[in-house]
This record gives C-alpha cells, sequence and structure tokens, in this order.
C-alpha cells in the first residue's frame, strides 16, 4: 500500500470530484430481494459487430440458471473499447437475443446497462482505492512502456508493470501534481500487493478451488484515453453493484481470476460465483488439430449464419444446451421435456474441456424440431424466413399460402410418422421446389416407361381417392407385364423429377390436374 492521495489530488486526477462515496453506491444499488438460490447473471458481450456462436452458448447458459432458479439476466454492454466501436454492433447482440427468446431484464434500478454510460460510478469506485493508497496514477507513455518492455525482455523478466518497473507507483502528491500540471493525462493503476511466490486459491463452481500465483502487475483499471475501465475494473464494480451471483464467462478469463479475486478482497466484496465455460471448437482444415471456432476463419461461428441459411432458432439452442447439460437429449427423447425451458440444467455439470462443434448433430437435432411441428406454424416460419432472407425464388414459393400448406402437409397427418427430412427453413423449399413450374427440372435422364406414362394419361381422373387411382396403376402394370413399382416409378420421376419422394399419391392430388397432365406430356412428346 503507498500513501493515499488527497481528496483535492484526486478530483484533479479524475477530472471530477467523485459523485459517490461507496456507501452512497451500496444505498443506490441494495441487495436483491430475491428467493434464496435464485441466480442473478448477465450476458457481457462486446459489442464487436457480430454475435459469436461461443457468446450464445453462454447467454444460453446465463438465461437458463436465471430462468430455472427464478433469478435475473441482465444484458450488459461491455462498450468500454471506443478504439474499436463498430456501427450497429449492439442492435447486432439486441436483435440476436431477442430471435433466440433470450430475454433480458434491464428494466430495473441497477443500471445503467451500458458501460460507457457508468463513468461516475467506476471513478468513484477508483476514488476510493486512490484514498486508500491501492491505486495510483501512472504516467507511463507508450514509449515508456516499450522501453521498459524491451530491457525486461533483454533481461529474461516476465513482462508488464510491476514491482521496481511499475515506475509511478511511489510518486509523491508533488511530483502527481507537476505532471497533471504539464498537461499529462494518467491511467489508473492497481497498487498491487501480491508475490507470485506466493499461491492465492480461487474458486471456481465447475472446475473447484483453482491455485494460481498471486497477482503482482499494476493492472490498468482506468484507461486515460477515455476515462472508461478496463474488463477488470469494470466486471468489480458492475458485478458487484449489479449484484451478480453467477459470473459466467469464457474459460480465456481463467488466468485473470487472481487479479478479479485480489480486487474483490480489497473492497472487502463478496466476490461472485464464477464458472468458466469452455470453447466450442472444431477441428481445422489445414492442420487436423481441435481448436476454437473463429470469427475469422469459420462462417458457422458468426449465429447470423444460423439465421441466414434458416436454422430453427430453437435446434441452435437445443444443440447448444446439450452441450452445457447433456442429460437433455435423452429426456426429450424419452419424452419427459419437450423443451430445454422444462429441463433443469446443473451448473456443475457444464463441461470444462472445448466441446466440438457438430454440423451433423444440429441437422439431427433440426430434422426432430420440424418433424414434430404442426404443419401452419411450419408454414408460417418457412414464410417468415423466405421473406427475410430467401431469394426471389423462395418468396415467390411462400406467396401462395394455401398452396404451400398444402405442399408441406404431404405425410404430415400421422403424428407417429413424420417426416424427417427437413433440416432448415431453406433446405425445406429447396426440397420441395418441384411443386413449382418455374423450378421443377424434368429429368431427362431417366428412362420411362412411356407406355406406362400413356396408358395413366388415358384414365387418370383427378378426383379418383387413393384406391381408385392405386387400382389403375395395378391394372396398368398387369396390361403391360411390368411391376407396380415400375408403373409408379416413371410416374414419380416424370413428376417430380426425383426418384425419391413422399407419397405419389398425395403428390399429384397437390400438383393438381393441370400440372400433371402437362408434365406427362411433357416427357411424351
Ligand atoms: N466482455 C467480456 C467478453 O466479451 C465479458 C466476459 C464476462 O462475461 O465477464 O469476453
Amino acid at each position: 500500500m503507498r500513501q493515499g492521495l488527497s481528496e483535492e489530488l484526486i478530483t484533479r486526477v479524475l477530472g471530477a470530484a467523485p459523485k459517490y462515496t461507496i456507501a452512497e453506491l451500496e444505498e443506490k444499488f441494495p441487495a436483491r430481494n430475491l428467493p434464496d438460490g435464485a441466480f442473478v447473471t448477465r450476458f457481457a458481450p462486446s459489442p464487436t459487430g457480430m454475435m459469436h456462436l461461443g457468446g450464445l452458448y453462454g447467454a444460453l447458459i446465463d438465461y437458463k440458471l436465471a430462468q430455472q432458479s427464478g433469478g435475473v439476466f441482465m444484458l450488459r454492454i461491455e462498450d468500454t473499447d471506443t478504439k474499436r466501436e463498430v456501427a450497429d454492433a449492439v442492435k447486432i447482440i439486441v436483435s440476436s437475443m431477442d430471435r433466440f427468446g433470450l430475454k433480458y431484464n434491464n428494466d430495473d434500478a441497477y443500471g445503467p446497462y451500458y458501460q460507457s454510460r457508468r463513468k461516475d460510478i467506476y471513478h468513484s469506485v477508483v476514488a476510493d482505492l486512490l484514498r486508500r493508497g491501492l491505486a495510483y496514477p501512472c504516467f507511463l507513455t507508450a514509449d515508456d512502456m516499450e522501453k521498459i518492455r524491451a530491457e525486461q525482455k533483454a533481461a529474461g523478466f516476465p513482462t508488464g508493470i510491476y514491482g521496481e518497473f511499475a515506475r509511478d507507483r511511489n510518486l509523491t502528491e508533488e511530483e502527481i501534481a507537476a505532471h497533471l500540471d504539464a498537461g499529462e493525462v494518467p491511467t489508473i493503476r492497481l497498487y498491487s500487493m501480491g508475490d507470485p511466490s506466493r499461491r492465492i486459491f480461487c474458486k471456481d463452481a465447475v472446475r473447484g478451488s483453482v491455485g494460481f500465483p498471486e497477482n503482482n502487475e499494476d493492472l490498468v483499471l482506468i484507461k486515460s484515453n477515455d476515462g472508461l475501465p478496463t474488463y477488470h475494473f469494470a466486471h468489480l464494480v458492475d458485478d458487484h453493484f449489479m449484484r451478480t451471483t453467477h459470473v459466467i464467462r469464457g474459460e480465456e478469463w481463467l488466468p485473470s481470476l487472481p487479479l478479479h479475486v485480489a480486487l474483490f478482497r480489497m473492497m472487502d466484496w463478496a466476490a461472485p460465483l464464477y464458472i468458466h465455460t469452455s470453447t466450442i471448437d472444431k477441428i481445422d482444415d489445414e492442420t487436423g488439430k481441435q481448436r476454437k471456432l473463429s470469427k475469422r476463419k469459420d462462417p458457422e461461428a458468426n449465429v447470423e449464419y444460423f439465421l441466414r441459411d434458416g436454422w430453427p432458432t430453437e435446434s441452435v439452442l437445443e444443440y447448444l444446451f446439450n452441450i452445457a447439460a447433456s442429460g437433455y437429449e435423452e429426456a426429450k427423447n424419452k419424452g419427459a421435456v419437450k423443451s430445454v425451458w422444462e429441463y433443469e440444467m446443473r451448473p456443475k455439470k457444464i463441461p470444462m474441456s472445448g466441446a466440438l462443434f457438430d454440423m451433423k448433430k444440429l441437422e439431427w437435432w433440426a430434422k426432430e424440431f420440424i418433424g414434430a411441428l404442426p404443419v401452419p406454424e411450419l408454414v408460417a416460419r418457412v414464410t417468415q424466413w423466405a421473406n427475410e432472407y430467401g431469394d426471389d425464388n423462395n418468396k415467390m414459393q411462400v406467396a401462395d399460402r394455401d398452396y404451400l400448406t398444402a405442399v408441406l402437409s404431404i405425410e404430415r397427418d400421422n403424428p407417429k410418422r413424420v417426416r424427417k427430412d427437413f433440416i432448415t427453413w431453406r433446405q425445406t423449399l429447396e426440397n420441395v421446389a418441384f411443386f413449382w413450374d418455374a423450378l421443377f427440372v424434368p429429368n431427362t435422364e431417366f428412362e420411362y416407361n412411356r407406355d406406362a406414362l400413356r396408358e395413366f394419361l388415358a384414365v387418370y381422373n383427378a378426383s379418383d381417392d387413393k384406391d381408385a387411382w392405386w387400382s389403375k396403376i395395378v391394372a396398368i402394370a398387369e396390361k403391360l407385364g411390368i411391376k407396380n413399382g415400375d408403373v409408379a416409378m416413371s410416374l414419380r420421376v416424370a413428376l417430380s423429377g426425383r426418384t425419391n419422394t413422399p407419397d405419389l399419391y398425395s403428390i399429384i392430388n397437390v400438383l393438381g390436374e393441370n400440372r400433371v397432365r402437362q408434365r406427362i406430356g411433357d416427357i411424351l412428346k
């Protein structure tokens, strides 16, 4: 600890007198009145211009743990990196939360929820540390730091601002005043009292107690360029005054845990419980090694990819949920639960090692989900997707709702034997594209039994029921001395261009007489 700064100097260092005392802040943001065991969680993205799949995974865990415990889930925008601000970045986060149904509760007295609007609060807390000699203004320039770094490297020391390298940690009041008089704007650094030869034990709710060397770096708490906090300091202040009970964040923050625990101890505040989640990985195409999904290399790292491609948001959530709560799949298969919202997630079971992102498995969830969707909803979801993300053909396909409904109703009347061949909204429309003349591609390779087609046209009656229709197929087969299946196959391919389709009678019915005669006629030309 160093000598604390006078109130006058604190005001000069911060550019204004601190607005609150710690006691006032405690009163302004009181302990939340929630039932025992309620989780208060937050999703705290930095607005980078995209929503990462790993972010969605974390947000889902946050939301779920709060939801199932009668707690509170907040969305905190960590917009302290004013140098890297991206237009519309917050909109992207908010709309992703919306689309995935992760409802946050920011309408309360614990905000503002944008860190850029909380400067008064951070400055009030850092003033307390300055007063107590636990933080200090530091006037090192980028050049100074570069020199220190080079020196440390040459000597084989760890780099960073610590101990003897922390030039300004013991400046006198007069020296500080002189720097300020010269117009220099300081960063505020932690006056670290950690000793890396000692170990600090930090609790992670999943990993248990993890031992680390104590932190001895005088890390920046408040930046000089904009007076905003670093992640570390904002985490301390916000998670305390927002009364977060569980901080669920990526494992890249695990190494910072000793610093965070030390900060909470300095303030004599109880630290939240931490859960450091593993990354979502993939096998790298080039190296064959497992690595984190990369924003730069992998389109599927961006949540937007799944929206554009038309994956049901529910399935993406189910897929991610099952990584965090692996018993869900079995419970869903057994019919014990219908959705993730009914299945209890146990924090202790959240995995610690990287989960491989498996597109095939996501497909399975999507097929199951779409398979169980009632037709009117299927139609509505496909239509919504086509109008938002689809191309002109997709839009044309959804323009006639009755026709689309008829197409998508095929083989969906028996809930026990639902077709599972739809994966995404886009692929659903592609799968049934042959129902539209403009998209129908006649199969010119197939060897049709032209006699069978001719015979069929002669006896075809659009009002035949299924039995009457089938007897006609059987009669044609007998007459030509071929199998029933051969007659049906020629018809199937003539009408759909494909050898594999759902129920042929339904296809004929939905296409209607004109299209049926036209398509068969075209083959016979
Ligand atoms: N803004 C931090 C990040 O995006 C938040 C980490 C946390 O949840 O505390 O990694």
